[in-house]
Formats: C-alpha cells, sequence, structure tokens
C-alpha cells in the first residue's frame, strides 16, 4: 500500500501552531442553527490529538457556495458554539483567513483554546489554487494538517499548494479514510465484490469502467440495471416501464465485453418490484423478468430471487464496495433490497467475514435508512471525492502527502 504521511511524521509539536485544514461544511437551517452536527464532531478527534502533543491549532475549513467576501450567511462565525461544545474548549474566531488580523491572533493565543479562521472560499484563490495565496495562508503555521477527504478531489489552495509550503500530514480523519478506502479497492483482501445502484448508467460510466478491471464481482442495481437488462435481451424492460437508457445500450454491452475479459463476473436483476405509481406504498408486485408489464407499472425495486443472489454472491467474498442504492429507497417498501443486502453485509462484516466500504452521496442515507450506519467496516460521508477514488482516479489533495 502506498504510504503517507501521518502526525507521526511531523515530529514534536511542542510550542508549534499547527493549521488545520477540516471540512466543516455542515448543513445549517434559515437561522444559521447547525442542522447536523457530524462533520464538527468527527474533526474534533484530529484538533485533541493536536492539542494533546502540544501544537496550537488554527482551524481552517469551506463553507457553503458564498458570492465572495462578507456574504455572512456563509460565515463560518455560525458553527463556533457548535465546535466549542463539542471540543469542550474556547473556540477563538478571526473574520478572515489570512492577513495581520490573523498574524496578531495567532500571537495572542492561550494553551486551552484554538482558533477557527473564516471561510475559505471567501477569497476566489482558494479554488483556483493560487500558490501565491496559498503562502499568505500558511504564513502563521509551523506545520500544515490536511483532514478534509470530501475536499480532496479539488487542487484547491488549502489542498495542494498550501500541504507543500509547511511539513504536512493526514489528519486522523483522512488516514481512517484513505486507509479504509485502499483496503476497499486498491488493496483488496478477494474475492472482492461491488455493487453499483443509483438512477442512470450515463452518470457511472467512468466508476463501472474501472470497476469490472478491479473488482471479482459487480451487482448492477437500481435504475441503472436497466440499461443492462435491456442490452442483454430483456425485452420486457422499455421506456414506459423503467429507466432503460436506449442511446446507452452499446455502452453496456461494452462494459459488459469488458467484464468478461477481466473475469469480472456481472450480477443483474433476476425479479423485479413493478408499482402502479411512484409514491410510498404504493399498488405493487413482485415479477419475473418475462413477466414485467409492458406499460402501466414501473420497476422501482428488486425481488427477493435477486436479493437471495446477491447475498450468496457476497458471501464468498472478503471485501464489498457499494455505491447507489438497489431501488428507490427514498419510499417504502421500495427501500427492501437496499435494505435487506445491506443487513447482510452487516452481518458478516459483524463476524469478521468481511470488510465493507461505501460511500457518495445517496448511499449514506439509504444505509442509514436501512439502520447500517454503523455497522459496515467504513461508510464514507465525502460524496465527489468518493465516486471519483471508485473511478480510480488519483485524488489531488491525497497525493500530495505521498511519503
Ligand atoms: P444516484 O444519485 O445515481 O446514486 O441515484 C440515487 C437515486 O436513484 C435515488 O434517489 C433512488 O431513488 C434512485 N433509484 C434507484 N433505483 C431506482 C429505480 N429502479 N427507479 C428509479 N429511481 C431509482
Amino acid at each position: 500500500m502506498t504510504a503517507y504521511r501521518t502526525l507521526d511524521d511531523l515530529g514534536d509539536l511542542h510550542g508549534k501552531v499547527a493549521m488545520l485544514r477540516a471540512d466543516l461544511n455542515v448543513p445549517m437551517d434559515e437561522n444559521f442553527h447547525v442542522t447536523n452536527t457530524a462533520r464538527i464532531d468527527r474533526t474534533v478527534p484530529t484538533i485533541k490529538e493536536l492539542m494533546k502533543r502540544g501544537a496550537k491549532v488554527v482551524v481552517i475549513s469551506h463553507f457553503g457556495r458564498p458570492e465572495g467576501k462578507g456574504d455572512m450567511k456563509n460565515s463560518l462565525s455560525h458553527i463556533v458554539g457548535d465546535l466549542q461544545k463539542s471540543l469542550g474548549h474556547k473556540v477563538v474566531f478571526v473574520d478572515d483567513c489570512i492577513g495581520p488580523k490573523v498574524e496578531e491572533a495567532v500571537k495572542n493565543m492561550k494553551n486551552d483554546e484554538i482558533l477557527l479562521l473564516e471561510n475559505l472560499r471567501f477569497y476566489n484563490e482558494e479554488k483556483k489554487g493560487d500558490e501565491a495565496w496559498a503562502k499568505e495562508l500558511v504564513k502563521p503555521a509551523d506545520v500544515y494538517v490536511s483532514d478534509a477527504f470530501s475536499t480532496a478531489h479539488r487542487a484547491h489552495a488549502s489542498m495542494v499548494a498550501a500541504v507543500k509550503e509547511r511539513p504536512a500530514a493526514f489528519g486522523l480523519l483522512m488516514a481512517e479514510e484513505v486507509n479504509a478506502l485502499s483496503k476497499g479497492l486498491n488493496d483488496p483482501k478477494r474475492p472482492l465484490m461491488a455493487i453499483v445502484g443509483g438512477s442512470k448508467v450515463s452518470t457511472k460510466l467512468d466508476l463501472l469502467n474501472n470497476l469490472v478491471k478491479k473488482v471479482d464481482k459487480l451487482v448492477i442495481s437500481g435504475g441503472m440495471a436497466h440499461t443492462f437488462m435491456k442490452a442483454t435481451g430483456i425485452d420486457t424492460v422499455n421506456e414506459a416501464n423503467s429507466l432503460v437508457q436506449m442511446d446507452m445500450l452499446d455502452t453496456a454491452k461494452e462494459i459488459m465485453a469488458t467484464a468478461k475479459a477481466n473475469n469480472c463476473k456481472i450480477v443483474l436483476p433476476l425479479d423485479v418490484v413493478v408499482s402502479k405509481e411512484f409514491k410510498p406504498m404504493a399498488e405493487h408486485k413482485t415479477v419475473d423478468l418475462e413477466h414485467i408489464p409492458a406499460e402501466g407499472w414501473s420497476l422501482l425495486d428488486v425481488g427477493d430471487k435477486t436479493i437471495a443472489t446477491i447475498n450468496a454472491e457476497m458471501d464468498g467474498c472478503s471485501t464489498l464496495v457499494w455505491n447507489g442504492p438497489l431501488g428507490v429507497f427514498e419510499m417504502k417498501p421500495f427501500d427492501n433490497a437496499t435494505n435487506k443486502v445491506a443487513e447482510h453485509a452487516a452481518e458478516l462484516t459483524a463476524a469478521g467475514k468481511l470488510m465493507s466500504v461505501a460511500g457518495g452521496g445517496d448511499t449514506v442515507s439509504a444505509l442509514a435508512n436501512a439502520g447500517v450506519e454503523n455497522k459496515f467496516s467504513y461508510i464514507s460521508t465525502a460524496g465527489g471525492a468518493f465516486l471519483e477514488w471508485m473511478e480510480g482516479k488519483e485524488l489531488p489533495g491525497v497525493a500530495v502527502l505521498k511519503k
């Protein structure tokens, strides 16, 4: 496995100023109340560890999509209270992230407090990856700690240029995430299974093309499976009853051919749940593929035979990587397949037989809905970065910390 720089590589931190690039991009309501503190809570162990090692900690992050400096709606000042509560130490807020105000505040820092600087994206230079600006940013810091995996797929100034300016390392969160993801795809214990669901093939082409070359078994489910089913000659699937993308049939065939050439077994639905309407608890039935009604019903989930097959295939696997729900999990009972397969993965994980990694957008909510959010080996809350990693791309914010 590739080795990356971690906190231990930074040496003794007593009396040093550690600048910590965190992900504090938390959801907030219109009254500026944080509605989910998960990202704050997950950052706290790295802050505490740096404090324990004797460092003075200066935390930086992006937040929302500001339209320039002074956009108070997107000020990180709104999270001071929650960060303070979760950390148990005083948090001093500075309403800028570079310049004399910051340098002054760092000089005046007391041992038992930390600094939180204003939103990095108040400066366009952050997104542009501006090197001169990054030099200004790190001016008050002796060492730099990168802990925002969710932005690791972007070569923003605080993710790459700033890292190169100081002795730098992954924070605990980033180290944990990269370690889990490496075990999932880069250096997995085999056999390795991937489950890919979600709505459309067109959004997951790079991901599928990468997976068929790496995994031993690939389960394709959700709306995107409809295109693959049609491509294998299941003529009952059509545009009136499914999400089939007729312009993607050749692409689906090519992906299946690549899979075959790479000894990757593709598992497609064997039966489906069709529903009269697109709403919760709508009239529905499970049918075999040859009995899918031509119109008046939509394919919203996969059926029991498919669930049993996926779970049986999983039994022989040592590693699972999962992105995308198997059906329309937002509406009961069309979350059934996602839930049953997730529960099975959780049981195998608890028994020590499976290393399970999941992530990317809706997958986190789908697995939370299944009640397994704490029962997988690792669930990544990073959306884009997780998907790019599944696509086999090198993430600039990770690569920069290679040893
Ligand atoms: P994605 O963002 O591509 O991972 O897609 C997630 C979305 O796919 C969720 O909102 C699901 O409701 C949706 N989805 C999964 N299976 C189906 C299906 N059979 N028909 C329609 N939408 C689906």
